[in-house]
């Protein structure tokens, strides 16, 4: 039976379906392409997702797959002004994992398999209407013929042209960044390359030079080449003018060969101001998209989806109330923001065109990347171990939303096996096995030691605290569990 439709099998319709097959949901995935992503696309998969895929159940692929990184140059002038390195990200992936897109896309597509679930390639969403308790979806198969069907639920990851998002009438709100930007995927040889594994940023009076380890011997090189106009699209670059731009912006001593993929492309930066509306929720690029500078879409886009799938699956096997629903957008959409503020600012940085402002940039940030602090900081941001819930419906207490790790946490990663469940982490065993047995649907049975004594911890199946109270608050404790079994009456919404 289909309790959710997918539309769209990118890296977060196909990380959407696996970990609702994984807890037991039945899904549907479509998409309307006759095959999956064959470019590199988005390179980067950071700590915090891999963290996640690990509860998923298949870091250990993409580790066999991809290369570490384990840090990052900024140069300018002959000179680097400093290294971020990932290696003290306070993660068991304390790197940036290199990895095309086409093979993360595989590596899902073949973990959701694991699950009985393929993805139904040439099917496109054309239209939906509202229907009784869900919507009814018009589908186009490759012969032509349509086809017509009810599901509860409908989780819109098809990307930055969204149908699903066209069709709920959602403003992707924001702007064009303005400058054309060449992407060549090729070979680098000669004395004056970077590091194979880092990741190598020139700043140039013309603009920003930036080189990512491509798995098997490549590197994917990005730079502006100019402004925007749309009028006179650029042809495709050329490895002529790929040369061109390493001679100009990193003083040469390397050469360009053997290109794969020679592109432009253009930076929106634009977001939905609801990630949900009724049974109908937009993940991924669907709901925000921004400048690649810091790598940050993809792995943003996939941790939605883990986000989401927890919630729908305890929703539906009527373990938890429509309150887990309602926090979806509010906390995704705050991510999203911070996100799109981050990646805006690294990108105005990387771009500046006056001479004065260009000569103060590469003074700070030679100062400021000679301190640890500094480094630490930028490194952890990108790595997206931060990202916490602490304004959400769901998190009470003083340190809830923050990320549960397992340097002060017991046990396996929460929702690690195959039924979402929150974990309680108390002192008090007879009253800890008291409240587990009285909420069995939602907590875990056993129970687990707090890292703090006077502390009392429900985690969430995402990994994240929920509720943080002192080891005496149990009426806290009941209070939270009941308020995650608030429901207003409907497994299905509406539309609009
Ligand atoms: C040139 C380029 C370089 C990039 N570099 C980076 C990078 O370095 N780092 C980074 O983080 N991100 C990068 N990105 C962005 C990254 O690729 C996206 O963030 C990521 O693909 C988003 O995944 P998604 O699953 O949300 O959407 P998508 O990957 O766009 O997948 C959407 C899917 O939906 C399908 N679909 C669309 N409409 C329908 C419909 N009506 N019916 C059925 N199916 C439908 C499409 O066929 C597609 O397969 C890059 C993107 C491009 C184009």
């Amino acid at each position: 039976m289909t309790d959710v439709l997918i539309v769209g099998a990118g890296p977060v319709g196909l990380t959407m379906a696996a970990e609702l097959a994984r807890y037991g949901v039945g899904v549907r995935l479509i998409d309307r392409a006759p095959h999956a992503t064959e470019t590199s696309k988005a390179l980067v998969v950071w700590s915090r997702t891999l963290e996640l895929t690990d509860r998923m159940g298949c870091t250990q692929a993409f580790l066999k797959a991809g290369l570490r990184a384990p840090g990052a140059s900024i140069r300018s002038a002959g000179k680097v002004l400093g290294n971020p390195r990932f290696d003290d990200i306070a993660s068991t992936y304390n790197f940036a994992l290199m990895i095309p897109q086409r093979d993360t896309e595989r590596l899902l597509a073949e973990h959701l398999l694991s699950f009985g679930v393929e993805v139904e390639r040439q099917v496109e969403l054309v239209d939906f209407t509202e229907a009784v308790d869900g919507v009814e979806v018009r589908l186009r198969h490759a012969d032509g013929s349509e086809e017509r069907v009810r599901t509860p639920w409908l989780i819109g990851c098809d990307g930055a042209h969204s149908t699903v998002r066209h069709r709920l009438g959602l403003a992707f709100e924001g702007s064009a960044q303005g400058d054309d930007w060449l992407l060549a995927d090729v070979r680098l040889d000669g004395s004056g390359a970077p590091p194979p594994d880092e990741i190598a940023t020139y700043l140039h009076r013309d603009g920003p030079f930036v080189i990512f380890p491509i798995p098997g011997g490549r590197a994917r090189v990005v730079a502006t080449v100019g402004k925007t106009d749309a009028a006179h699209p650029r042809p495709d670059p050329t490895l002529t003018d790929v040369q061109a731009l390493i001679d100009q912006r990193t003083g040469g001593n390397f050469r360009a060969s053997d290109p794969v993929w020679l592109t432009h492309f253009r930076i929106n930066e634009r977001k939905v101001a609801e990630y949900r509306r009724g049974c109908v929720f937009l993940a991924g690029d669907a709901a925000h998209i921004h400048s690649p500078a810091g790598g940050q879409g993809m792995n943003t886009g996939m941790q939605d989806a883990v986000n989401l799938a927890w919630k729908l699956a305890m929703v539906l096997h009527g373990q938890a109330g429509e309150i887990l629903l309602d926090s979806y957008s509010p906390e995704r959409s705050a991510v999203g923001d911070l996100v799109l503020r981050n990646a805006g600012r690294l990108t105005d940085m990387a771009t500046l065109t006056n001479p004065a402002a260009q000569a103060a940039r590469n003074l700070a940030l030679r100062v400021l990347l000679g301190f640890h602090a500094v480094r630490d900081r930028m490194a952890t941001q990108m790595s997206e171990i931060e990202i916490a819930y602490a304004g959400s419906p769901l998190s009470k207490g003083r340190e809830a939303g923050s990320r549960w790790d397992p340097e002060s946490y017991e046990g396996m990663p929460p929702g690690a096996g195959g039924e979402p469940r929150f974990v309680l982490y108390a002192a008090d065993a007879a009253r800890g096995s008291a409240l587990t047995g009285r909420f069995p649907d939602l907590l875990e049975p056993r129970l687990r030691s707090p890292p703090d004594a006077s502390g009392l911890f429900i985690i969430r199946p995402d990994g994240y605290v929920g509720l943080s109270a002192d080891e005496a608050d149990w009426d806290d404790a009941e209070r939270y569990l009941r308020l995650l079994t608030q429901s207003d009456g409907h497994t299905g919404g509406h539309a609009s």
